[in-house]
């Protein structure tokens, strides 16, 4: 399978790291004088006005020197253009992509001596303060059947990143889709019209996320679109504009018994696309890159557990832009070797 993946050491993407930092001193007191401004920015229903002057959303108050200033001044241009519709889009967005979290109603839930309660309950706050500006959890969110008890230890675990931006999570075979949207009633982005499927379209900066519902039936291991949600995806890809767009899916997209059993007809749909860039998913628990006619496929590790002892479990901060993403590996947990190892991903033209 030919790769054409660049090899990045650690640190090199992360140089406009501290923007996110600024963006939320400054950017943030300014856009709180328009109140409807503020509400759009609050995709989280535990967020509030409260919650913000409590956190690091005070004003700005220190004078910065004439290069903080620049960057400030190229942030706050940058924000405005993510949030305000009809705008240019910002050219580059940092997110942090996981999945598998399958976190379970008893805290004390042990798979493979991970404790997958313990696991989320690292990386959320570590994503919280890494500066991301959102996130997306690709499936298998809680531990088995989707117990709403699982959803309610979610949210709890989840609270530190919901507070401060948004988080898109797909489903995958161990949730219940009812139980999930009793839990989840606020989603990042547009909610699609696709009977009984979680489908969401969400900016990101220079990129459009397209969450995808591939779960069946609650701890049935085989994941399937189905007709109706592939349909929608075919009119959404022929209907939107040009913006590159990543495709998160659940499902490993093999022929395997228990993977996407739509794989085909999905990379059917996907590959003649051109602004679809990647495809990527879970249910592994595996991180790999890989490219198949141009899409890239990426594989997210899980953070609950992996199933083998040369998986990393953790999570990824992405780089977006137009013409491609930086994939930081965050491993928190199992094998640590590629931990702070960027792995870059140039998109199709
Ligand atoms: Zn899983």
């Amino acid at each position: 399978m030919p790769f054409d993946l660049i090899m990045v050491e650690s640190g090199t993407a992360l140089q406009i790291a501290e923007i996110p930092l600024f963006r939320r001193k400054l950017a943030l007191p300014g856009a709180a004088h328009s109140g409807s401004l503020l509400q759009e920015l609050l995709c989280s229903p535990q967020m509030s006005r409260a919650t913000i002057a409590q956190e690091d959303w005070m004003p700005y108050l220190t004078l910065p020197s004439r290069r903080e200033f620049l960057a400030v001044s190229a942030a706050a241009v940058s924000l405005t253009q993510a949030i305000v519709p009809g705008r240019a889009q910002a050219s580059r967005a940092r997110w942090a992509f996981f999945s598998d979290t399958h976190v379970a109603a008893d805290r004390a839930n042990t798979y493979r001596g991970f404790r997958p309660y313990d696991q989320l309950a690292k990386v959320a706050p570590a994503v919280a303060s890494s500066g991301v500006e959102g996130a997306v959890i690709d499936g298998d969110l809680a531990r088995l059947t989707g117990e709403p008890g699982d959803y309610e230890n979610l949210i709890q675990l989840l609270a530190p990143v919901s507070a401060k931006m948004p988080v898109a999570m797909a489903l995958g075979n161990h949730d219940h889709r009812k139980n999930f949207q009793s839990a989840f009633a606020k989603h990042p982005g547009d909610a699609q019209t696709v009977r009984d499927r979680h489908v969401l379209a969400v900016p990101a900066g220079p990129v459009r996320l397209l969450v995808l519902d591939s779960l069946m039936m609650p701890d049935f291991t085989p994941g399937l679109l189905g007709k109706e949600q592939r349909t929608w995806l075919e009119r959404h890809l022929s209907s939107s504009d040009d913006t590159p767009t990543i495709v998160f899916v659940h499902h490993t997209p093999g022929d395997n018994d228990g993977e996407l059993l739509d794989a085909e007809r999905l990379l059917r749909i996907l590959k003649p696309s051109k602004k679809v860039k990647a495809l990527i998913y879970g249910h592994s628990h595996r991180y790999r890159f890989d490219v198949m006619d141009g899409l890239h496929c990426i594989n997210l590790p899980a953070v609950g557990y992996n199933f083998a002892d040369s998986e990393p479990t953790g999570w990824t901060e992405v780089e977006l832009s137009a013409e491609g993403a930086d994939f930081k590996l965050h491993a928190m947990g199992g094998n640590l070797e590629g931990n702070g190892k960027t792995t870059s991903v140039a998109w199709r033209g």
